[in-house]
C-alpha cells in the first residue's frame, strides 16, 4: 500500500514527517515532529556549492525568504492532503494567498469572474485592487452555471469559487462550474476554507487552483494567521513565482503550530460537524428561526449537492430570525456565554457575528429562494464544547430576546 492510498486521517497524521525533516545526520531513530528552523541565511559547504546555485523548490537550502524544513514539512503535508496538487505555496494570511494568486494569474486586460457569495475581502480585492492594474471584475451567480457561461467573454481568464459562500452557506454545483471554466480555457481557482481536502478535495472535483485559509481549521487554536495554495503544475510554478516577487514568507514558528493543528483536523472537524447539525436542528425546532443555512442540515438550502459532492462539514454555518429586530438581536448575542463575539473561525471555541450580507450581493436576496424571515442573522462557528452545554447557551440568548 502505498502512502497516496492512505485515507486522509492517516495522511493527517503521516505527512510531512520525512526522515530529512525529523532526525539528524549520524543519528539513528529521530523525532515525531519536524523542529522549529529559526532561518534566514542558509550556508553553502564551499564557493563550488555556491556557484552550482540551488533548485528553485521546497527541500533545497538557499535563504531563508524560500523557506526551511518546517515550513517545507507543512507545504509537504498540504500537498499530499490534496488530491492532484503537485505542490503548495505558503502565505502569512488567507487574504494573502488569494491576493497573490490572483496576481500571479492574471494580467492588465484580463477579466475575473467571481462568486457573488465569495467572502468579503476577496471581493474588495477583485473589485478594488485587481482594477488599479487593469484588471476587471464581475460577480456571478453561484446558483446559475448556464449564467457564468453567458458571461464570459474574449478577456475572461479566471473564474473564483467558493462553496459553501460565506456567510449565506449556499453550496454551489462546483464541478459543473468548473466544467464551464475548462471548456473555455479558464483557470478555476477556489477558496476551499470550509470543508478543506478533508471535506471536498477540489482538484479531484475539477477545480486547477484550490486555496485555504490556514488560520481556520488547520491552525485549529485561534492563535494563528496563515494561507495556502496548492496546485497542479504549471500553475504552481507561476504563483510559486510570483509569491517570491513579493516576498511573502511564513514563520517557522507558526509553520510548527500549523502542523500541530494539522494533525488533529479530523477529529476536530468531526466533533464540530456533529455538533453544528445536532444544533442546527435545534434551531430548525425553534419558533423564532425562519432558516438554518446549514449545508449539512437535511432540507436545508444546499444540502443535496453537499450530500452529492462533499465527504464531510465543520462547525460554521448561520441562521435567520423570523422576527427580529437589530436590538433584540443584540440582546441575544450580548447574553451568551458560551459564544465568543469575534471574527475567524476554525477555533475550538464557539464564536457569534451576526450577518446580514444583502448589501455585498449583487445576484440574489439573501437568503437565496428561502423563507427569509427578517433577513437578520447571525453566523455560527461551533466549537468544542458539549453540544448541550451550546444549546443551553442559545436557550438563554431566545429567552433575552423577550424581554
Ligand atoms: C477567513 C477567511 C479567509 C481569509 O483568511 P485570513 O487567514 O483571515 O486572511 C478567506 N476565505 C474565507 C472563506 C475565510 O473565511
Amino acid at each position: 500500500m502505498s502512502e497516496k492510498d492512505h485515507k486522509p486521517a492517516t495522511k493527517l497524521v503521516e505527512a510531512g514527517r520525512r526522515k530529512e525533516w525529523t532526525s539528524a545526520p549520524g543519528q539513528k531513530g529521530g523525532v515525531v515532529n519536524p523542529p522549529v528552523w529559526r532561518s534566514s541565511t542558509h550556508l553553502y559547504e564551499d564557493t563550488a556549492d555556491l556557484a552550482k546555485g540551488r533548485p528553485n523548490a521546497d527541500g533545497h537550502f538557499y535563504y531563508g525568504r524560500r523557506g526551511g524544513p518546517t515550513q517545507w514539512a507543512l507545504a509537504d503535508a498540504l500537498t499530499e492532503l490534496e488530491p492532484g496538487a503537485d505542490g503548495t505555496e505558503l502565505f502569512p494570511s488567507g487574504v494573502a494567498a488569494i491576493g497573490c494568486t490572483l496576481m500571479a494569474l492574471l494580467a492588465p486586460g484580463d477579466e475575473l469572474l467571481f462568486t457573488d457569495n465569495a467572502y468579503e475581502p476577496t471581493r474588495s480585492i477583485a473589485m478594488g485592487m485587481l482594477e488599479r492594474f487593469g484588471i476587471s471584475a464581475r460577480p456571478f451567480d453561484p446558483l446559475d452555471p448556464d449564467g457564468l457561461a453567458a458571461m464570459i467573454g474574449n478577456r475572461t481568464r479566471a473564474v473564483l469559487l467558493e462553496s459553501p459562500g460565506s456567510l449565506t452557506m449556499e453550496v454551489c454545483d462546483v464541478p459543473a462550474l468548473a466544467e464551464v471554466a475548462r471548456e473555455k480555457n479558464l483557470v478555476s481557482i477556489i477558496d476551499n476554507t470550509w470543508a478543506s481536502p478533508l471535506g471536498f478535495p477540489a482538484l479531484q472535483h475539477g477545480c486547477d487552483v484550490s486555496i485555504m485559509s490556514l488560520t481556520k481549521h488547520v491552525g485549529g487554536h485561534s492563535d494563528l494567521m496563515m494561507g495556502s495554495v496548492s496546485a497542479r503544475k504549471p500553475l504552481i510554478g507561476r504563483i510559486r513565482q510570483h509569491s517570491q516577487y513579493m516576498g511573502q514568507v511564513v514563520s517557522p514558528d507558526d509553520a510548527a503550530l500549523a502542523l500541530r493543528g494539522l494533525r488533529t483536523m479530523q477529529v476536530r472537524l468531526d466533533r464540530t460537524t456533529s455538533s453544528a447539525l445536532e444544533i442546527s436542528k435545534w434551531l430548525e425546532s425553534r419558533e423564532e428561526v425562519s432558516a438554518v443555512l446549514c449545508p449539512m442540515l437535511p432540507g436545508a438550502p444546499g444540502h443535496e449537492l453537499w450530500k452529492r459532492d462533499f465527504a464531510g462539514g465543520c462547525g460554521l454555518f448561520s441562521f435567520i430570525f423570523r422576527d427580529a429586530d437589530k436590538s433584540s438581536r443584540a440582546r441575544f448575542i450580548d447574553e451568551l456565554d458560551l459564544f465568543g463575539i469575534g471574527f475567524s473561525w476554525g477555533g475550538y471555541e464557539s464564536l457569534i457575528i451576526p450577518v446580514d450580507p444583502g448589501r455585498i450581493r449583487d445576484h440574489h436576496e439573501w437568503p437565496p429562494g428561502i423563507d427569509s424571515g427578517c433577513g437578520l442573522g447571525v453566523r455560527l462557528a461551533i466549537g468544542l464544547e458539549d453540544s448541550q452545554d451550546l444549546i443551553a447557551d442559545l436557550e438563554r440568548g431566545f429567552a433575552a430576546m423577550r424581554d
